[in-house]
């Protein structure tokens, strides 16, 4: 492996100790096709020895003070910072992303870590006025025990503080399992958590089979909060599941974002943010556009600047200097995207750049796919409706507010929406009427700490981030007194 040592990555971490098995499952670079490390193939009885060990922790780490809980994290988040490059590029070679933005989700992690030792201490309950004078009515914020967090492979650093962060911060203690494709950058990111002296147990780490992982988090009468990040299919998976023992659930699941564009909107910001949020990741972006709807008056002007944005970004091996878009994360991945292409084709798209994987050169052993703007697409295609998850733009032309709401809107999706229009009252209608958890008015960036992400529908439940992170690893606890 490039620069970090080989296989540095190989064991759980279970009750604060790491834990090697014989059997492993390699990690590759989508890049390169290159094995650049293995992980232990964990299942169900590692899982189980995991959230023993959490459930034994739960005791003491639940009754710290939220001060000294919060040590942990400032600590924990100075760490990741400290070691941003080895992280960074550790994240790029198994994931393939391009450095920078590897860097920026590292210091994303830290971020989140940080808002969450702040927030460990604001966990605050409430004192209810009593109908009669001798009765006192309480509610106080109790964490809901051991929590099993489920991340995936798309921005595998950041799911881990995303989860973890506030699951630790209310008091909770964690059982996490990684994504098979990304499980090194999670090893990683704990092994500077239990460098800050975190209590045995507090936290605990499986990689490996992920329907006996998750059989096993999700039978055990121990485990009281699932919180998980993936495709829709698993989370509804996942969400009967937790039916049996009624297990607290956060779901955050895939997505359809539409990006739409008025003719009175700013066309050079609408088509930079519309490309920075399209092609960042290789366009495997929860939150990512799905389609842009223009107007009818601006369409082909915005297409046109789009795809010039477009044909400047550089794609390749995320490790190489000016890289802007890296490979998908897999061979599957990439036949999706193509597959979708060719429908669209066959239906009338009309491609305006891009258009194909790309297999010559530095590119034959990777899993590269141009970046490609699409014109001339129908509702009647299937992207339209299904989530891309990969570099292509299509454009959808529309002629009124009342049509291109009802179109965002046919969706069983809903997480994210972006309009780009500089009339207020139409931001207003619009904000309101989209039935999405998220709207971004003339910008595209979400993801920020202090803020709640999320989606409604079958984009999931829950949210992470802000103080409304903090409540989905709480209780409320009412407690009714009466006095002499
Ligand atoms: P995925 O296949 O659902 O996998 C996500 C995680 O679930 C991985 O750790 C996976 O493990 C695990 N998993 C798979 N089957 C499981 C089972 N039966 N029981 C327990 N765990 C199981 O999703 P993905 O393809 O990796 O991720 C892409 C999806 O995530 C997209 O739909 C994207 O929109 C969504 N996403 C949503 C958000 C959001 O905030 N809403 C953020 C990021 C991504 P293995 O990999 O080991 O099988």
């Amino acid at each position: 492996m490039a620069k970090l040592a080989a296989d540095r990555w190989n064991f759980l971490w279970i009750n604060g100790e790491k834990v090697t098995l014989t059997k492993m499952i390699e990690v590759q670079n989508p890049a390169t096709g290159e094995v650049v490390g293995h992980v232990p193939l964990g299942g169900e009885a590692e899982t189980r020895r995991a959230v023993e060990a959490a459930w034994r922790a739960f005791s003491k780490w639940s009754k710290l003070p939220p001060h000294e809980r919060a040590g942990y994290l400032q600590d924990w988040a100075d760490r990741i910072l400290a070691n941003r490059d080895e992280l960074a590029l550790l994240l790029t070679l198994e994931q393939g992303k391009p450095l920078a933005e590897a860097r920026g989700e590292i210091e994303g992690a830290a971020a989140f870590v940080r808002w969450y030792a702040e927030e460990a201490k604001r966990a605050y309950g409430e004192w209810i006025p009593a109908s009669h004078s001798d009765r006192r009515i309480l509610v106080i914020r109790q964490p809901v025990g051991v929590a099993g967090l489920i991340t995936p492979w798309n921005f595998p650093a950041a799911m881990v503080a995303r989860k973890a962060a506030p699951a630790l911060a209310a008091g909770c203690t964690v059982m996490l399992k990684p994504a098979k494709q990304t499980p090194q950058i999670a090893i990683a990111l704990f092994e500077h958590l239990m460098d800050t002296g975190i209590p045995a147990g507090a936290a605990n780490l499986v990689t490996g089979d992920s329907a006996a992982i998750g059989g096993a988090l999700l039978s055990d009468r121990r485990v009281r909060k699932i919180s998980f990040t993936g495709s829709t299919e698993v989370g509804k998976h996942l969400m009967r599941q937790a039916a049996d023992q009624v297990k607290r659930l956060s779901l955050e699941l895939g997505g359809n974002a539409p990006a739409i564009v008025f003719p009175d909107a700013d066309l050079d910001r609408a088509a930079d943010a519309i490309v920075a949020n399209k092609f960042e990741n290789c366009g495997q972006v929860c939150n990512g556009i799905n389609v842009i709807y223009a107007h009818g008056e601006i369409a082909e002007a915005l297409t046109e600047t789009i795809v010039s944005r477009v044909q400047a970004l550089r794609v390749g091996n995320g490790l190489e200097p000016g890289v802007a878009v890296g490979p998908l994360i897999d061979e599957t991945a990439l036949r999706r995207v193509e597959a979708l292409l060719a429908d669209a084709a066959a239906k009338g798209a009309r491609v305006r750049t891009g258009g194909a994987r790309l297999t010559d050169g530095p590119y034959r052993n990777g899993t590269f796919f141009a970046p490609t703007v699409l014109d001339r697409v129908t509702r009647g295609m299937a992207l339209a409706h299904e989530e891309i998850f990969g570099p292509v733009a299509p454009v959808i032309t529309f002629e009124t507010e009342a049509e291109v709401l009802a179109h965002a809107n046919d969706t069983p999706y809903g997480l994210a929406a972006y309009v780009f229009t500089r009339d207020i009252s139409r931001v207003f209608r619009m904000s309101e009427s989209l039935e999405f958890g998220m709207v971004a008015v003339n910008g595209t960036s979400l993801s920020v700490p202090q803020a709640p992400f999320g989606g409604i529908k079958e984009s999931g439940t829950g949210r992470e981030g802000g103080h409304h992170g903090l409540q989905e690893y709480l209780e409320y606890k009412y407690v009714a007194m009466t006095l002499d």
